[in-house]
């Protein structure tokens, strides 16, 4: 069963060096049928011009290939975060949102940011108007903002699933989306190494944000224990989840059809080693 969304894609973070036309040409030679990359600089405010033959060849190209790509916002923005960091981030999500849209991307990953010294609702509250601010600045009409669960770590947002389905259903309908990160859940204590982790994580996720609204998962391995509250990234069957629970995670009925994006320290052998594991994982019933 795939929920209608047809075959279930597989792909890696890649890399855009040289510009997005190197970057359809990894995604081919690595054979990703969906990927993910950064728009812009991940650690930097500013947003440098983008050439339009360049994107337009990366549209036609993408399509050529049939690759179903997304963008992962940058590190710095903090939608919750206080008044300087909040108008900042702000620009600077409404112009990614216009460039995820300008290259027909699928969707738009952002973090929901970090209530620091904040009660939790005004922090949530913060966070939803920004968005929906963003989203207006940008101009734009399609594009999906998929939210993405949290391990936790600092004062980060959506490391409990019930918050992470308020801040969700606090987008505008058409624009709203979620990605769930394999690794953020079982730092933020899901264990997805027995079926019983695995079955509460599922029975959260359709109460808390609607199976529908799920358009990506971020495939990752823990370097850290399940409860750990610490984000640390590790490759797929490497790491304290490891290969029989994400194995059993990725074979998962319900999660057919929706993209799987591994976010790995990047390497020849790695990126090979990571993909097999996501291609030869698909959903089967
Ligand atoms: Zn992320
Ligand atoms: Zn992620």
């Amino acid at each position: 069963m795939t929920c209608g969304r047809g075959k279930t894609r597989c792909g890696l973070h890649t890399s855009v060096a040289g510009g997005l036309g190197k970057m359809l040409g990894r995604a081919k030679a690595l054979g990703e049928d969906a990927a993910q990359i950064f728009v812009k600089s991940n650690r930097r405010w500013e947003m440098p011009l983008l050439d339009e033959e360049e994107a337009e060849n990366f549209r036609v190209g993408k399509k050529a290939q049939n690759l179903w790509v997304c963008a992962h916002a940058g590190y710095l923005i903090n939608v919750a975060g206080d008044s300087a960091t909040r108008r900042k981030s702000i620009h600077a999500l409404a112009e990614e949102i216009r460039r995820a849209e300008e290259l027909d991307l699928e969707a738009l990953v952002v973090h929901c940011g970090s209530r620091g010294e904040r009660v939790p609702a005004e922090a949530r509250r913060r966070a939803m108007e920004g968005f929906c601010e963003a989203l207006d600045k940008s101009q734009t009409c399609r594009i999906r903002i998929a939210l993405e669960n949290s391990a936790g770590q600092g004062s980060s947002m959506a490391r409990d699933l019930a918050e992470w389905g308020e801040l969700v259903a606090g987008l505008p309908g058409k624009r709203r989306a979620a990605c769930l990160d394999t690794a953020h859940a079982f730092a933020a204590g899901y264990d997805l190494r027995t079926e019983a982790g695995r079955k509460h994580l599922f029975g959260k996720i359709q109460k808390e944000i609607g199976i529908e609204n799920l358009v990506v998962i971020h495939a990752n391995d823990s370097k850290t224990e399940c409860g750990s509250g610490v984000d640390r990234h590790e490759h797929l069957g490497r790491g304290k989840i490891g290969g029989p629970g994400l194995r059993a995670f990725l074979r998962e009925a319900w999660g057919g059809g929706i993209p799987r994006i591994g976010e790995l320290p990047p390497g020849e052998r790695e990126d090979r080693e990571n993909l097999d594991f996501l291609q030869s994982n698909r959903p089967t019933s």
